[in-house]
C-alpha cells in the first residue's frame, strides 16, 4: 500500500498541474463565491453617475487600463487578459494581433460584455468608451428634432388614422403634429449628447444601451452568428426596432434595405427576404457587416472578419470597411491574427501575447522596427515571395499553462535573446517613441548589456 502511494506522489511530483479531488472541489468553491460576486455586481440596480466617468485623452473613442478578464475553472483562475492597457483614438483602426489563445478575442468580448458567465467575467480595471447618447426629458423620453420652416416656426402636419384618413379632434378640427427631422435613410432624429460610460462597471442592463448601436462587433463565421430560422429582413429589421426609438416596421424595413445597398448587395429586396442558408459565404458576411452598420456604431468591432472567407471574397470585404468607416466616421477594433490584414488595414497595432500586450504602437513602427524577439518572430514567420528558404520560420515551444502563469517574462522559455535580468520580475512597459511601448528587459535603462 505504501508502496503505491510513493508512486502517486512521485507522478504527482512529475506533473505540477495534478490536482486531488480535494483541492479541486476547494478550487470549485472558493471560485463559485467569486463568481456569484461578480454576477450579483453585473445585475445590481445602479444610478448613471456610478458608471459615467472621463476619457483620459478627448481624442479617444475608448480607452482600456489594466483590464483583466478571467475564466474560473475547477482546475484554477484562467488569467486570459492579464492587465492589458491600450485606446483606440476616434475615427481610427486599431488592430490586435496575436497566435490563438492570447485574449485578443476575450479583449474585445470584454469590451461587449459578452464573455460567457458565469465562468468568464471582467475581474478588475477600466473599459472607457465615449458613446453619443439620446438627450433624455424628465420623464426619461428621447427628445426628438423638429423640423423648422423658414422663420424657425415647427411644421406640422396632419395626423392620419391607420386608414390613412386625416384625425379630427371632437370640434371637427384637424389634428396637427409637429414633424419629426429625419437622416438620409428615413430614420427619425433625436437629440444626443457624449457621455463617458466605464463598461467594467456598467450593470448587464445598461449595457443594452451601446450593444448594437454605439458598439457593433463583427463574428468571425457569419453561418453561426446568424439565425437560421429568421429571414435576413426579420434579423436586420430588429436592429433598428430595439436601437431607434419610435422607428416603424416600415421604417426598419426602409433603412434595412439602404444598409444591405450600403455594402454591396445587389437585389437588396430579394436578400431582405432571403434566409441565411439561401446566400454565400461573402454574402453572408456582407449582411453582418450591414446588420452592424444598422445602428450607425461609434466603434466596430471586427473580430477575424475574413477568417472563413476565401481570398478574393477577403479583399472584397476589406476594401468594404475600409470605405465604410470613412463614411460613417467610426473606429474600427480589428482582432486577427493576420500580419497581412493588419499592414492593409490599421492605423495602430497591438501585439498581445499570453494574456498581456508585449508591444504596440504605429503599425509602420512594428512592422519596420519591431522590437520584442516574440513581435520579430511573428514577422519572420510570414511567407515572403523573396525568401530562399524552403521552410517557414516557426517560433519553438509553447504558451506557458494560463492557470500557472510564471512571475517573470512569459516569453523566456521561447526566447532567443535571454539575458540574466529575464530571470527576474515580469519586464515593465517601456516607451521607445511618442507612440511605440515594448515590454521587454532589452529596453530598459540598464539596456541589454546590464545585469
Ligand atoms: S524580457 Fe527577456 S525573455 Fe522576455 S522577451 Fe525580452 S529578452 Fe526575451
Amino acid at each position: 500500500m505504501s508502496l503505491f502511494r510513493k508512486k502517486d506522489e512521485a507522478e504527482k511530483e512529475k506533473s505540477s498541474h495534478y490536482l486531488t479531488g480535494r483541492e479541486v472541489r476547494a478550487i470549485a468553491k472558493e471560485n463559485a463565491a467569486v463568481m456569484r460576486r461578480l454576477e450579483k455586481y453585473k445585475k445590481r440596480r445602479a444610478d448613471e453617475s456610478e458608471f459615467r466617468t472621463e476619457m483620459r485623452d478627448p481624442a479617444n473613442i475608448l480607452e482600456i487600463e489594466d483590464l483583466h478578464s478571467y475564466f474560473f475553472t475547477d482546475q484554477g483562475v484562467v488569467k486570459a487578459v492579464n492587465g492589458v492597457t491600450f485606446s483606440v483614438p476616434q475615427g481610427s483602426t486599431v488592430g490586435v494581433v496575436g497566435e490563438s489563445g492570447c485574449g485578443k478575442s476575450v479583449t474585445s468580448m470584454s469590451v461587449m460584455q459578452l464573455l460567457q458567465a458565469p465562468q468568464g467575467q471582467i475581474f478588475s480595471g477600466s473599459i472607457r468608451f465615449k458613446s453619443l447618447d439620446f438627450k433624455r426629458d424628465e420623464k426619461g423620453e428621447a427628445i426628438p428634432i423638429w423640423e423648422l420652416d423658414e422663420n424657425g416656426e415647427v411644421i406640422k402636419d396632419q395626423a392620419l388614422d391607420k386608414e390613412g384618413n386625416p384625425r379630427v379632434d371632437k370640434n371637427g378640427q384637424p389634428i396637427l403634429i409637429p414633424r419629426q427631422k429625419v437622416d438620409e435613410y428615413g430614420t427619425k432624429l433625436y437629440e444626443m449628447e457624449e457621455k463617458v460610460f466605464d463598461i467594467a462597471k456598467m450593470p448587464t442592463k445598461e449595457m443594452y444601451r451601446l450593444r448594437g448601436r454605439q458598439i457593433a462587433m463583427i463574428f468571425q463565421e457569419p453561418m453561426t452568428s446568424l439565425n437560421p430560422v429568421f429571414t435576413i429582413g426579420n434579423q436586420l429589421d430588429e436592429v433598428t426596432l430595439l436601437h431607434v426609438p419610435g422607428a416603424t416596421a416600415e421604417d426598419a424595413r426602409r433603412r434595412s434595405i439602404e444598409m444591405l445597398n450600403l455594402v454591396g448587395i445587389a437585389m437588396p429586396e430579394r436578400v431582405y427576404k432571403s434566409f441565411p442558408h439561401e446566400l454565400s459565404g461573402g454574402m453572408r458576411q456582407r449582411v453582418m457587416i450591414s446588420m452592424a452598420l444598422a445602428g450607425n456604431p461609434r466603434l466596430i468591432i471586427a473580430d477575424e472578419p475574413t477568417t472563413a472567407l476565401d481570398v478574393t471574397i477577403q479583399a472584397q470585404i476589406l476594401d468594404l470597411l475600409r470605405d465604410l468607416k470613412d463614411r460613417i466616421n467610426g473606429s474600427i477594433l480589428l482582432i486577427t491574427h493576420d500580419l497581412g490584414i493588419i499592414a492593409e488595414m490599421a492605423d495602430y497595432e497591438v501585439v498581445m501575447y499570453a494574456g498581456r500586450i508585449i508591444e504596440q504602437g504605429t503599425v509602420s513602427e512594428i512592422f519596420h522596427h519591431p522590437m520584442h524577439p516574440y513581435t520579430i518572430g511573428l514577422q519572420k514567420s510570414k511567407p515572403t515571395m523573396d525568401s530562399e528558404s524552403e521552410t517557414l520560420f516557426n517560433i519553438p515551444g509553447n504558451v506557458p499553462n494560463p492557470i500557472n502563469m510564471p512571475d517573470y517574462c512569459y516569453f523566456r522559455e521561447r526566447c532567443n535573446r535571454c539575458i540574466d535580468r529575464c530571470k527576474g520580475d515580469y519586464p515593465r512597459m517601456v516607451q521607445v517613441s511618442p507612440t511605440h511601448f515594448v515590454a521587454c528587459h532589452l529596453y530598459d535603462e540598464e539596456g541589454p548589456d546590464g545585469n
